[in-house]
């Protein structure tokens, strides 16, 4: 073991994540005292989350309200397809030999649209004009382009003779009967529902969509559509969410804007009692009215971790009571859809039962430079260009995390890593897409 590795194994035996003794008051005003990990990696937050949620239970749909659903079945083929040998084109088809080199005079012995059946053999010297799709009649084993014969009174040259096999797409090409087409916890592309569709299955066992409680708290926040006094400002978090979790295909429980205050935040807790995981944002970090996480211990969830040792969205937690999960996020407007993105999403796939649930990461060239990175592992918000065959990665010129704005034409969080220092432009970086690179 070299010194650096054995220096860098000791860092990891000595730091593990921190476990402190929050001191928080139940409904009585006693303490209660809950260990919690505190300032923890993502990757750490994700497993303790990821492995503890379950996926939903299951319903059937039919194929055409199966779109963007989770297969909860594996899927078997129940028949072959093609199911029967047809033609790839518009020809005659008739029976070859192997060595058949000069052109052929054939009697036409009947016609074959899609969509019907020759019933009787192709011999030796005839053939049926065929189209593309329509069964290889009996007796025939190949098919010619039509421009390759010739029409001759009720007969047909064949100019350039193919040999026995030529353009025919035998039946089960494509898929064997007892194939295994789609796995459990795949997600219902439309490719994927037209194979279903192909292979002619009518009900698929899918996912029910996972059902999202949703609120902002804030005594600052009023909703719109309301006069706005002075010192208040307009709830947009619940906006930007919902349409993040109808994105996910969740459905969405919104409820109104919540005080800051226990007690309300504690019915409003009770009001989202139908969902599966809950999302509130604010309230979350050490302010004196910051009363989430108090709220969801009294509450009686067991919290998992309160804060991500990253920006923007540090204070974040996540409590768990029975099979309800509750997603603290920062109130901060660009920072709660980071760590929506960054944790709340996977969490979401696994309880939507899907088998892929982390997001594809990638190497992106900085397009330009960003100085204030420090000590804490930072995401950069950035628009994606594509230059000379590589994703370029432009920041947003402002990472603050309340600037909303900033997400707007963003479409790739970057990882810059702790004590990463500035970071220069053309360096690679690891990113993640967090929007379409359309928008
Ligand atoms: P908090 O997480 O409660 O400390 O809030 C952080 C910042 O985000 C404050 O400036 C809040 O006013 C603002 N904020 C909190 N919730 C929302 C919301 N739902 N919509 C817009 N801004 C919010
Ligand atoms: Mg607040």
């Amino acid at each position: 073991m070299t010194i650096i590795m054995f220096i860098a194994t000791l860092k990891k035996i000595s730091l593990p994540y921190k476990k402190v003794v929050e001191r928080t008051l139940d409904v009585e005003g006693k303490e209660m005292n809950e260990s919690m990990k505190v300032m923890i990696e993502l990757e750490e937050a994700k497993e303790l989350v990821i492995t503890r949620i379950l996926p939903v239970d299951t319903e059937s749909v039919s194929l055409s309200e199966a779109y963007g659903r989770v297969l909860a079945q594996d899927i078997r083929s129940p028949m072959a397809m093609p199911p029967f040998a047809r033609s790839p084109l518009d020809g005659f088809a008739y029976r070859a030999e192997m060595y058949d080199s000069q052109p052929l005079l054939l009697n036409i012995v009947g016609e074959i649209p899609a969509g019907t059946l020759l019933e009787r053999d192709i011999v030796i010297g005839e053939a049926a004009k065929i189209f593309t799709g329509a069964p290889i009649p009996p007796g025939a084993n190949c098919v010619v382009r039509i421009e390759d014969t010739e029409l001759v009174g009720g007969t047909v040259r064949i100019l350039r003779p193919v040999s026995p096999g030529s353009n025919i797409i035998a039946r089960g090409e494509e898929i064997k009967e007892g194939d295994l087409l789609l796995r459990q916890g795949f997600h219902l592309t439309p490719p994927a529902i037209g194979l279903l569709a192909a292979v002619g299955v009518v009900q698929v066992k899918v996912y029910r969509r996972p059902r999202v409680g949703l609120f902002s708290t804030g005594t600052e926040l009023v909703d719109v559509g309301q006069p706005l006094h002075p010192s208040k400002i307009y709830n947009s978090n619940s906006y930007t969410l919902r349409g993040m979790l109808q994105e996910a295909g969740c459905e969405v429980l919104a409820i109104p804007i919540v005080a800051d205050h226990i007690d309300k935040t504690l019915e409003a807790l009770e009001r989202v009692a139908e969902a599966d995981v809950v999302i509130a944002t604010g309230g979350a970090s050490v302010g004196d009215y910051d009363v989430m996480r108090h709220a969801l211990t009294q509450f009686g969830c067991e919290m998992l971790f309160w804060k991500l040792n990253l920006k923007p969205g540090t204070p974040a937690s996540v409590g768990q009571k029975g099979k309800q999960f509750f997603f603290s996020l920062s109130g901060n407007p660009a920072a709660a859809m980071v760590t929506f993105e960054l944790l709340v999403r996977p969490a979401l796939r696994k309880l939507a039962g899907r088998s892929m649930v982390e997001e594809a990461r990638f190497l992106v060239k900085m397009a330009e430079g960003f100085d204030k990175s420090g000590k804490q592992r930072r995401f950069l918000r950035a628009q994606a260009v594509f230059k000379d065959g590589e994703i370029w990665a432009n920041p947003a010129p402002s990472q603050g995390s309340g600037i909303l704005r900033s997400m707007i034409g963003s479409h790739l969080l970057v990882d810059v890593p702790a004590n990463h220092g500035s970071v220069k432009p053309g360096e690679l970086l690891m990113a993640s897409w967090i929007a379409d690179w359309e928008s």
